[in-house]
């Protein structure tokens, strides 16, 4: 059994404060889902647990089962057994897809015959339809936004992290393979104790992937948290309700015959 604890993290870019204070637990085969409006600081949280560099974290913790995320490098992370999907996948022209999983995989010592690593990546892309000409093509250069979101299943599949972040893996992709997607998620959370963090927009990833709780992110801090009927609620209202108790006062309304309500209107009316 594996957790990810976050405990009143912290973290800005750029100088500017955007993870403003976040408790959230990811324990094995448990499911989270964060959702908020643009701009929330999703994608911050993401690349903060995984060590993007230029990202600074102003306080709180991170801890992998007792280990301190914060003092690990982005590969020991990784080695410990975290995962992240990115929303936008990065193109490394001159590296195959085969040749980067082999280097993870036998860099964590975890690959010890030849051709195992092609072996599970065709396994993988068999259960996720893509098609194995894709592997052939260097890391992410020239795939569709959806190819790179089964690019970063596959490598999920093939890597076995003990908990995911995945950061909108549902954009881009056509029914089909959003339906492929989150069943191979799914099954991994049911198959191998899987922890998932799952930022999403749409309800419909959770058809297939079953979420135990979600969270709702505005500005840096969960404002809500619930089980799954909170996403249905979302997808209804929005996130107009989850303003959070520190946002920006509405201008007060004013009276009608108020002279400033409406500038250009005639004074003598
Ligand atoms: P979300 O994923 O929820 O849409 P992000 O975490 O990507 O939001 O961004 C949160 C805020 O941080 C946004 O206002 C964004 O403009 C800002 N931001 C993100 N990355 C940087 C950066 N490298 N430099 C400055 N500001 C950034
Ligand atoms: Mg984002």
């Amino acid at each position: 059994m594996s957790s990810l604890v976050i405990e009143g993290l912290r973290a800005g870019v750029g100088g500017r404060e955007i993870i403003r204070g976040i408790d959230l637990t990811v324990g094995s085969g448990e499911v989270h889902v964060v959702m908020g409006p643009n701009g929330s600081g999703k994608s911050t949280l993401s690349h903060v647990i995984m060590g993007r560099p230029g990202y600074d974290v102003l306080g709180g913790s991170i801890t992998l089962d007792g280990a301190d995320v914060l003092a690990m490098a982005p590969w020991q992370r990784a080695h410990a057994g975290l995962f992240l999907a990115m929303q936008y996948p990065t193109e490394v022209p001159g590296v195959s897809l085969e040749a980067m999983l082999t280097e993870a995989l036998v860099g964590a010592g975890r690959v010890s015959a030849v051709g195992e690593v092609r072996a599970r990546m065709l396994v993988e892309a068999e259960r996720i339809g893509f098609d194995e000409r894709f592997l052939q093509r260097p890391l992410n250069v020239d795939l569709s936004g959806g190819e790179k979101k089964r690019n970063e299943t596959l490598q999920l599949g093939v890597l076995q992290p003990r908990i995911a972040i995945l950061d909108e893996i549902d954009s881009g992709l056509d029914v089909d393979a959003l339906r492929d997607v989150s069943r191979r998620v799914e099954a991994e959370t049911n198959e191998r104790g899987l922890g998932v963090l799952a930022i999403t927009h749409y309800r419909r990833l959770l058809t297939e992937l079953r979420p135990d709780v979600v969270h709702v992110l505005v500005r840096g801090r969960i404002v809500a948290t619930g089980g799954p009927e909170l996403a249905d609620e979302l997808e209804r209202t929005g996130y107009a309700g989850f303003a959070g108790e520190d946002a920006i006062p509405q201008e007060p309304t004013r009276e009608i015959g108020d002279p400033l309500s409406d500038p250009f209107a005639d004074p003598l009316a």
